[in-house]
């Protein structure tokens, strides 16, 4: 059976969820594997965190994203979050990570082995191949830490590092809205755990860690949105069953 083909004009689909943050999302990859873009505008510049699969340009089909300076920061470097990090001239990542964004290979972005023309209900435009899908190099431009501050002038974004599904993985925590960007590490769906460089015990600390934020409203990598209650909710029922 071969698949529909989208037109790159359709790729992404864009939502505004309040407190100057849009959702870029990619419709027509399954909801599992679609990874949630989040663009955060500020007084003298904006935050990208993430950037999808790289399938279609991020930056010749969505304009929002290039009207000004923006910092591309990866919640970490798997292939779904880091596509299109090299159309941007600022680029964040975690200094555990930071190999990886400078030299990605389809197995240590782990392209391979999830992507297949299974993940997909309209094939992305031509030329493209799940056969030799890769991301591209992007080397980063800022190597952060725990403790370091994303500052978009009158908005400021905490980097909180959480190893545990990869290594280099962060959270950005903007405390003045109670607003968190949990990346991979939580998100109200199945989380990975059993990735090559996973780790069970960082993952634990990282939950725990993520609990105690007074947290509104959580941003993950993957599915919806959710609230302080819920953000609780997930994060005990999952201690709950590993400690
Ligand atoms: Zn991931
Ligand atoms: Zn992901």
């Amino acid at each position: 059976m071969t698949i529909d083909r989208a037109k790159p004009e359709d790729w992404y689909s864009l939502k505004t969820v309040g407190d100057d943050v849009t959702y870029i999302g990619e419709p027509f990859i399954e909801e599992f594997y679609r990874c949630n873009i989040w663009h955060v505008r500020g007084r003298d510049g904006d935050m990208l965190v993430d950037s999808g699969m790289g399938v279609v340009s991020l930056t010749e089909w969505v304009p929002l994203v290039t009207e000004r300076s923006v910092q591309a920061v990866a919640s970490h470097t798997h292939f779904d979050h880091i596509g299109c990090h090299h159309e941007f001239e600022n680029r964040v990542c975690h200094r555990c990570e930071a190999d990886l964004l400078a030299a990605p290979t389809r197995k240590n972005t782990l392209a391979d082995p999830y992507v297949t023309d299974e993940i997909f209900t309209k094939l992305p435009p031509l030329p493209y191949a799940s056969t030799t899908y890769a991301v591209k190099a992007a080397p980063a431009t800022r190597i952060v830490e725990d403790g370091d501050v994303i500052d978009l002038g009158d908005r400021h974004f905490e980097v909180i590092h959480t190893p545990g599904h990869s290594p280099g993985g962060i959270a950005l925590w903007e405390k003045a809205t109670g607003i968190l960007f949990s990346g991979d590490i939580v998100y109200d769906g199945p989380l990975i755990e059993d990735t090559y460089h996973a780790n069970a015990a960082d993952y634990v600390r990282s939950m725990e860690r993520l609990y105690d934020l007074p947290v509104r409203v959580v941003h993950g990598g993957h599915f919806a949105s959710y609230g302080a209650e819920r953000h609780r909710e997930i994060i005990k029922n999952w201690l709950r069953e590993r400690t």
